[in-house]
């Protein structure tokens, strides 16, 4: 292996790599010895002179280097990566009886930090979002191939993550053939169009999975309650998602919004793809803050409601407006569900953690003047997890609340 250089930190900001924290932030490096370029292989070092770990070196980004090992022994070469990429792949594979559709790797969270990698159907598609995954995105590509059966693999490194490391985007076939214009994957027996050239994140909200799994079962549920097939409203719906699974688990009327038309066209598609009749959905493009005040307007009420807005915090300076927002939908939704229905709420804002998310619809629900039960608290499928010493990584949580 190649180790271009050495990143001595100050004193005292060794402490967060004992603990095998994968960042060091700008502020944390007293010098650099060597010339280490762009996501070149970095020795950490305490000020004492220790050895802590080895890292990417990013030199215009905040995060200055992220770890990639922190084992002296460790030798970070091709078979290294194609090892880690490979036990991450093995990590899903029990996700396979329930989809085709799952994230293979998740960047800091499997020990590869900037790295992301999902799968649909025999399609691959990655993000690079950090130097030193972009440094070593061959080596990182052909270990994709090798743990997996797929030819194929799509680059979607289109995020702003990107622009904060100093990368320019990029997004394009990368290996084997171009994507069709939509791929079909099955998810507990729905089938879902994808659009990875396009689409939000890699073309799918894979990290929904299991909470589309729960509208289903709340759907089916409130079906069996008596009180004939419930009715579902899904706001910031993109292609719909949620409306399958709880059409599929109730049977029901579903009235779905979003501000997107191109993804309610996607959202009829898909409808219409599962054998689903077309006089059972309603496709509203519209913006969700107002339409759920006409909704109530309107005198309409529903069984099960799902909230599953975009990141309304793109960071901490953002926490206070977005908490407005998310007050103002959760406030209005609630005055929608029947007694006996349910709201699933989600924030998918990293900024704003799950206690004060919940502090917020607490905030809310009192307002509407509602009584509510908090029967769970959701998170991301198991193919996102959360490393436990980088609690950084955690951003999508939700809640499920039962109107009385
Ligand atoms: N629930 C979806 C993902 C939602 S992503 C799923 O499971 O697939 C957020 C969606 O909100 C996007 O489709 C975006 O078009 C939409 N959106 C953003 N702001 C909006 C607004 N003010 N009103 C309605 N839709 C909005």
């Amino acid at each position: 292996m190649n180790v271009a250089g050495e990143l001595l930190l100050k004193p005292g900001k060794e402490r967060s790599l004992r603990r095998r924290h994968p960042w060091v932030y700008d502020t944390a490096v007293a010098s650099v010895r060597g010339r280490p370029q762009a996501g070149e292989l970095v020795a950490l070092r305490a000020h004492g002179g220790d050895w802590l770990a080895w890292g990417a070196y990013a030199p215009a980004s905040t995060l200055r280097a992220r770890c990639w090992s922190f084992v002296e022994t460790d030798t970070i070469d091709a078979s290294w990566f194609g090892m880690r990429v490979a036990q991450s792949v093995r990590r899903r594979v029990a996700l396979a009886e329930a989809t085709n559709a799952t994230r293979l790797v998740f960047g800091e969270a499997d020990g590869l930090p900037g790295f992301v990698a999902d799968r649909y159907a025999d399609q691959l598609v990655v993000q690079l979002q950090s130097c030193g995954a972009e440094a070593e995105r061959e080596t990182l590509l052909d270990a994709l191939l090798a743990a997996t059966s797929c030819t194929a693999i799509f680059d979607r490194s289109d995020s702003a993550t990107r622009k904060r490391e100093g990368l320019v985007p990029a997004s394009g076939a990368v290996r084997g053939a171009e994507p069709a214009e939509l791929l079909e994957v099955h998810e507990h027996g729905l089938r879902f169009k994808v659009d990875v050239r396009r689409g939000h994140k890699t073309g799918f909200y894979i990290d929904q999975r299991d909470n589309r799994r729960l509208a289903q079962d709340l759907a089916a549920r409130l079906a069996r309650g008596g009180l004939g097939a419930p009715r579902v409203l899904n706001c910031f719906c993109y292609t719909g998602a949620f409306s399958l699974a709880a059409h599929r688990g109730g049977g029901g009327e579903t009235w779905s919004i979003d501000s997107s038309a191109d993804a309610l066209v996607l959202a009829r598609k898909q409808w219409e793809a599962n054998g689903f009749s077309e006089a059972t959905a309603r496709w509203q493009e519209a913006d969700v803050f107002e339409a759920l005040r006409a909704l109530r307007t309107g005198g309409e009420t529903f069984d099960l409601i799902v909230l599953d807005p975009p990141k309304f915090a793109a960071s901490h300076h953002h926490v206070e407006r977005a908490a407005r927002a998310y007050k103002d939908i959760n406030l209005n939704a609630l005055r929608l569900v029947r007694p006996g229905g349910f709201l699933l709420t989600f924030s998918c804002s990293g900024a704003i953690d799950v206690d004060l998310f919940q502090k917020i619809v607490a905030g809310a629900v009192i307002d509407a003047g509602v009584d509510c039960q908090l029967l769970g608290r959701l998170s991301a499928g198991e193919d996102h997890p959360m490393s436990m010493v980088h609690p950084e990584g955690e951003y999508l949580k939700g809640l499920v609340l039962r109107r009385m």
